[in-house]
Parts: structure tokens; sequence; C-alpha cells
């Protein structure tokens, strides 16, 4: 039974050598199969044409190598691509990739729906759904990486070195933040994250690999020690009442103890700033007095502070500030020697905008489709070659 079988995807280089020590092979095997897998993104044992015969009938009858199946793409005119994977029970997930001159960056997303329920978040606003496993974590990156260098025809050349094998991948960066709060389902995060950054596997740098949280103080904690990536933290207010009713998490760890836990967490992180996001939202958090209090916070902690445009959704009853206001805003934090990004959006047209991945399966697509004109094509994974 299919199910039955054991998802390497789901397996770090621990535990894969761990699996393949039970059934009698040496750890070379492990990392051999490691790379068929995730570097060369090949599902079908038959396929590995350099492990021994004996092995690979081992893996086809215990194994298998399976991403969530894909209900749709969409490519949006910028180039941003989402796909939505079903999770079952009418489930469904968002990836998104967004291609830049200089990177191109996988939205991943940790959980189906989220319990955090941020006002702003359209993920939030639908509730929490489930944890999504190891596998199904990697699954969305092994899934992107075999079609978008499938479509780019890239061959990985044997001899690169790590530094130029990895300047030319389509996929440079993976940021955790698609749907979910990625520190609330930290178990399954972790081994995802040490896939990520595996020679063997993906072999990004921890710089390229950004966890994004709303604030989880213990799990930064326990991060900083497991899997230090870089980290991102979704700031939003600056100061605690307002930060209560924006990311209703600061109830229980307030500002003072995030700023804290992220000056504990820069002692281990790849970077020397913590980056903190804060989504610009009319006259709710975007004042001079807001600035004011902004600057402040900032200067606690070594940061870099990304301005985000907010992305409406319809029950939100928020809109997004001004260009002008936003202008005099990051104005004020640059001249406070703050270093201060003022985000774009990238494929809003396919709903693929920060906070409006809601994974809704059925009828979102298509009306999606029909008011915007957009191309939507649903691709059985049978069909798509590596
Ligand atoms: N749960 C994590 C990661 C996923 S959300 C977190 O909150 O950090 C990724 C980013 O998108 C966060 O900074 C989040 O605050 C932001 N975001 C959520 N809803 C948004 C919206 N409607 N417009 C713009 N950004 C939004
Ligand atoms: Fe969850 Fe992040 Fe959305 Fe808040 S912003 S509801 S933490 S996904």
């Amino acid at each position: 039974m299919e199910n039955e079988r054991i998802n390497l995807l789901g397996l770090d280089a621990a535990a894969l050598s761990d699996l393949v020590g039970q059934w009698g092979g040496k750890p070379f095997r492990a990392r051999q199969l490691q790379r068929w897998v995730h570097q060369r993104g090949v599902d079908a044992f038959d396929d590995m044409t350099d492990l021994a015969r004996d092995f690979r009938a081992q893996l086809s009858e215990r194994a298998s190598v399976q991403a969530l199946p894909v209900s749709t793409e969409q490519i949006s005119s910028d180039g941003t691509r989402k796909w939505l994977f079903d999770v079952g029970q009418g489930n469904a997930i968002e990836t998104v990739f967004i291609p830049e001159d200089d990177r191109g960056t996988l939205c991943v997303s940790s959980q189906a729906g989220c319990a955090v329920n941020c006002r702003f978040c359209s993920t939030g606003h639908q509730g929490f759904n489930r944890n999504l496993s190891t596998a199904e974590i990697v699954g969305q990156l092994w899934w992107a990486r075999r079609v978008l260098e499938a479509d780019a025809g890239s061959a990985r050349l044997p001899g690169a070195t790590a530094k130029a094998a990895e300047d030319t991948r389509v996929i440079s960066n993976v940021v955790m933040m698609g749907m979910g709060e990625p520190l609330l389902n930290y178990d399954q995060l972790v081994p995802a994250l040490r896939l990520m950054l595996d020679d063997n596997a993906y072999g990004l740098s921890r710089r390229r690999v950004t966890v994004s949280t709303s604030g989880v103080v213990p799990m930064m904690d326990r991060l900083s020690q497991d899997c230090p990536v870089a980290l991102a933290v979704s700031l939003h207010a600056p100061n605690d009442a307002l930060r209560d009713e924006l990311v209703p998490l600061n109830k229980k760890y307030p500002l003072d103890e995030l700023l804290a836990a992220c000056n504990r967490y820069l002692e281990f992180a790849p970077r020397d700033f913590i980056t903190f996001e804060y989504c610009r939202l009319d006259g709710i958090n975007d004042t001079d007095q807001h600035a004011r209090e902004l600057i402040q916070i900032a200067r606690r902690v070594r940061c870099k502070l990304n301005l985000i445009p907010f992305n409406p959704f319809p029950e939100s009853g928020l809109k997004r500030s001004p260009h002008a206001r936003v202008r005099v805003f990051a104005q004020r934090l640059m001249d406070a020697g703050i270093i201060t990004t003022v985000r774009k959006t990238r494929g809003d047209d396919i709903a693929a905008a920060c906070g409006q991945l809601a994974g809704e399966v059925q009828d979102r697509t298509r009306v999606a489709e029909r008011r915007m004109g957009v191309k939507t094509r649903t691709i059985p994974i049978a069909k798509v070659s590596a």
C-alpha cells in the first residue's frame, strides 16, 4: 500500500542514514540516495542507476518520493508563479516562486491555515487546519525546483564550485513566508530546514533560508540552537497596545520579550541583523507618532526594516497606506539611521502576494482566473517531466 511506504522527502540526512542502516546499507548509500531524490529530483527508484539493484528493489517495496498533489499552477504577468497543493479534505496550501534579477525566491508554507489570526492576514482569517509534515514542507521545494529547472532547461554542471552552483540556481533563496506560522510547527520545520541546507540535498547557505515568525519567543531560542537560519520577525506595530490588536500573539509574548529574543538570536544568526516586517496599514500604523515609536523599537535590535505594502482582501476592512505617506514614513526612519526598504508587491494579480495566500482550492482560482484573465493550467504530476 502506497501510504505504508516511507516518504523519503520527510527524512533529513540523519534519519535517512538511520533507515538505510537498518536495512543493512552503508552511510554513503544514504548520501547517494539523497542526491538522487533532492538534487536530481528523481522519484523513480529504477532510474537511480548507480544504486545496487537489490537496494533499488528494497526501496521500491518500502519507500516512496511523494510531494503533495498539485491542483493548479498560475503564472503572474510579472513572472511570479503560484502552485496550489491539495492537502486533503478540501484544504489546500500555496507555494509561490518570485523571480528577480539576482535571485529566485521560493515562498514555502508550513501549515494549512494559521491559528495566530493576525488582523491583516487572509491566511489567519481562514483559521487553522493542520500542520504540514516535513515531507509536505520539503515537497514544495522539491516540486518547484523540478518544474522550474525543467522549464529553464538548466543542468547542474558536475565539478562546479558550491558557490557557482548556488549562484546559478533557479531557486536561490527559500523564505518560510507562505501560509502558517512556522515556529508553531517546529518539530516538522527543523528537519525540513536541515534538508534545505544539506549539501547532498538543496545546499542553500543559512543566509539564504529565512524563517519568518510572528514572534513565538521560546521557539526563536530553540531555533537559534537547532538550526540558526536567517530570521524575519513580523512586527507591524511599534507599541504593545496596537500589536496586541494586529498580532494577537503579542499578548503572550509582548514587545520587550520579543526584542530580547531577537538580540539573543543575533548571537547565533547567519546575518548580523534581524529583518523586521511592517505592513503598511492606512491610518492604523503609519502616522508620525508610529514612526517615532518605531525608531525607538528598531534602535534596540540590529535590524533592517521592511515596509511591506498591505495586500487587501475583502473581509479585512483595512486599506493600504498611500504612497506619499509611506515615503514620508520611510524617510523619517532612514533619517534616524534605520536601514529601511520599501517592498513592492509581487504576484498580486494571482493573489500570490504576502498575506493573500488562502489556499482555497475550488472557487477561488477559477473566480480569480475569470476576473483577471490569468493563465491557469491544471497539471497532473505525471505529465511534468523533470
Ligand atoms: N506566520 C509567519 C510567516 C507567514 S506570513 C509570519 O507572520 O511572519 C509572511 C509575511 O506576510 C508576514 O510578515 C506577514 O505579517 C505578512 N502578511 C500577512 N498578511 C499580509 C497582508 N495582507 N499584506 C501584506 N503582508 C502580509
Ligand atoms: Fe499566521 Fe503569519 Fe498570517 Fe499572522 S501573518 S495569521 S502568523 S500566517
